[in-house]
């Protein structure tokens, strides 16, 4: 039996001056399962991630959370809703510690609007206090409550990476979605990623993970969808996606 869908996005469209970023994007994303996101350079998938979290407005399309319309919400309206997506530890929360970094409100909970930007930060710093119990089992969780003092500066590459996932986390969502979680990551950092991933999913978290390490996809994706040019191209078992020639062609430049 397949898995009911989670969030459906149906002819999603954004461009950029004249680069259709998306174009008609149609996919699915399955509740309680892992669903990558895979497809050569430029082929939409981090604005992908950034339509279904508020923070690019399609231009075009529908995307329905659990059948409900939630087309370009700002982001923290899609995080209310349990959709989070995951950041990079940035520069300027580089000179905060580890518990600081996970605590400071991520950027733009906000959508594109100044007023949203104020209500989405207002609201995060009111919570603070009572994140702080969360964040430090988050920390706990995954494996950097040693580092929680130290300047996240120190972080290594992977433990960037577990940090990005503690604070999506944070928001309590029920979808998360990765950005690229095992770029730069060592071989046992690698390891804990898999295993938090597939921990969390078995507690009934549903994920959205863009990635180019196709070793990583093919251990903890369920399904995957290939994008390229801006559309869904193929999707399928990691196996059935990667056999298909159009995807051969697709990462060849030759689609
Ligand atoms: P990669 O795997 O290289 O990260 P991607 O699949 O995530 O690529 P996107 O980053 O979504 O692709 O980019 C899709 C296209 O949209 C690219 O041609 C990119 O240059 C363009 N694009 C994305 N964001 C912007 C932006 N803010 N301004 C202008 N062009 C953009």
């Amino acid at each position: 039996m397949n898995p009911s869908p989670f969030l459906q996005v149906k002819g999603l469209t954004r461009r950029y001056g004249g680069v259709a970023a998306l174009d008609g994007v149609t996919l699915d994303l399955a509740r309680g399962q892992v669903t990558g996101l895979i497809g050569p350079n430029g082929a939409g998938k981090t604005t992908l991630l950034n339509a279904l979290t508020g923070l690019a407005r399609p231009e075009s399309g529908t995307v329905l959370l659990e059948g409900e319309n939630v087309t370009g919400l700002p982001a923290h309206v899609m995080a209310g809703k349990g959709v989070v997506r995951s950041f990079q530890i940035v520069r300027e929360l580089a000179s905060l510690t580890v518990f600081e970094t996970l605590l400071a409100a991520p950027p733009a909970q906000s959508g594109e609007t100044v007023a949203g930007a104020l209500f989405g930060r207002r609201k995060w710093w009111a919570q603070e206090r009572a994140n702080a119990d969360l964040a430090r089992a988050l920390l706990e969780r995954v494996g950097l409550v040693k580092l929680a003092d130290q300047p996240s500066a120190m972080l290594s590459g992977g433990q960037k990476k577990l940090l990005e996932m503690a604070r999506a986390l944070l928001m309590k969502p029920r979808l998360i979605l990765l950005d690229e979680p095992g770029a730069g990551v060592s071989p046992p950092l690698r390891l804990e990623i898999v295993r938090l991933v597939r921990e969390l999913k078995a507690e009934g978290l549903s994920f959205g993970i863009v990635e180019h390490d196709m070793h990583l996809v093919e251990e903890v994706c369920d399904h995957v969808h290939v994008l390229a040019q801006g559309r869904a191209l193929v999707s399928g078992t990691f196996a059935e996606a990667t056999a298909d020639p159009r995807v051969v062609s697709a990462y060849l430049g030759v689609a």
